[in-house]
């Protein structure tokens, strides 16, 4: 169920960011990966379900935003798979009602450009909240269906695109209500502030090679070169939703390893590193802070999942020791100590 879920915790307001603090904050996660066998899918499951309502507990965030593949094979699932998956999704992210919940559709969610059709969109859509912009105390948030911006004209990807230039007019005539008023129309404006945009591909990048930190991809890996509307979006849709929507920030998921780059005028976008182990052994998550003209970002890193393995084997193998001198199936270790510092003594 839960294949790729990067996950980003964003904190509005004028608080600064960080994983200790406390209250007004969003989360962020990106792919949450469901393993396909049933030991290690519970192991992860679980993982992802105790990192969440630890982040949500611990920092008490208003907003979660999920960046997409938030279901493992949401692309070809049927209808009874599907429900059984967002049952099981629902109680690993539940979450109190005055927060709100944010997903964006990933590739495995309603699958690449070529396997998507409306029936998977429309049934992504009913489980998430389908608005693409979200606004919430002066901040703007657009939530971009990167799956549909191929760009080849077919009917999704027609209708995202007009949806997001509508959008576009909206801020703009936001922007531009200070000294024009009335030009908004009966929509109402918008809050005068630069969106930011939070998608599951990345803005076309060629490669991850100039990616730095313990979360970026491997060495091995950093330089092999992205496939356009493959790995990141195509440079035409990159240029497209930055003309468009003028973001202030970006955030994206789907290659779960970490990256910060720089677009055009210095528009940054932080890559989201996965948010399950089965992507990673050092899987986290970004907590935000946010006012409507800058924003603070802090990564959270969770448990490793090879040191969580190790305490457990270690506290498993002492049980066993004990157990084993408790029923006198082992002698014990203090007297072993003891006959054997007794008999360095005598010789
Ligand atoms: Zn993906």
């Amino acid at each position: 169920m839960m294949p790729y879920t990067s996950c980003c915790i964003i904190s509005l307001f004028t608080r600064q960011a960080g994983c200790a603090s406390l209250g007004e904050g969003a989360l962020v996660l990106g792919s949450t990966s469901r393993p396909c066998q049933l030991v290690a899918l519970l192991k992860r499951e679980w993982q992802m379900e105790r990192a969440f309502q630890t982040a949500l507990w611990l920092l008490q965030p208003e907003v979660v935003f999920i960046l997409g593949d938030v279901f493992d094979e949401g692309k070809w699932s049927s209808s009874q798979a599907w429900a059984d998956d967002v049952e099981r999704f629902q109680t690993m992210f539940r979450h109190p009602a005055h927060v709100q919940l944010r997903v964006v559709a990933g590739n495995h969610d309603v699958g690449f450009h070529y396997q998507m059709n409306t029936y998977k969109i429309k049934r992504f859509e009913k489980v998430f909240n389908p608005e693409r912009l979200f606004s919430w105390k002066g901040i703007n948030f657009v939530l971009v269906n990167s799956v549909a911006m191929e760009g080849d004209g077919c009917d999704i990807c027609s209708g995202a695109e007009a949806e997001l230039l509508e959008i576009s007019q909206q801020l703009n005539c936001s922007q531009e209500q200070e000294h024009h008023p009335g030009r908004c129309g009966d929509r109402g404006p918008l809050p005068a502030s630069a969106p930011v945009l939070l998608q599951h591909f990345p803005l076309y990048r060629r490669s991850d090679a100039h990616c730095s930190g313990e979360d970026a991809a491997p060495p091995a890996e950093r330089g092999i070169p992205f496939q356009e509307r493959y790995d990141v979006l195509s440079r035409e849709a990159s240029r497209k939703l930055l003309w468009w929507l003028r973001p202030r920030l970006v955030l994206s998921g789907h290659t779960h390893h970490a990256c910060e780059v720089l677009h055009g005028a210095g528009v940054l976008e932080v890559s989201v590193p996965s948010f399950s182990w089965r992507n990673r052994n050092d899987p986290s998550f970004i907590m935000g802070s946010f006012t409507p003209t800058d924003y603070v970002l802090a990564k959270c890193p969770m448990p490793r999942e090879d040191t969580v393995l190790t305490t457990y084997c270690g506290a498993a193998a002492c049980l066993v020791v004990l157990t084993l001198v408790h029923v006198r199936l082992l002698a014990s270790p203090l007297h072993v100590g003891w006959n054997l510092l007794r008999k360095f003594k005598t010789t």
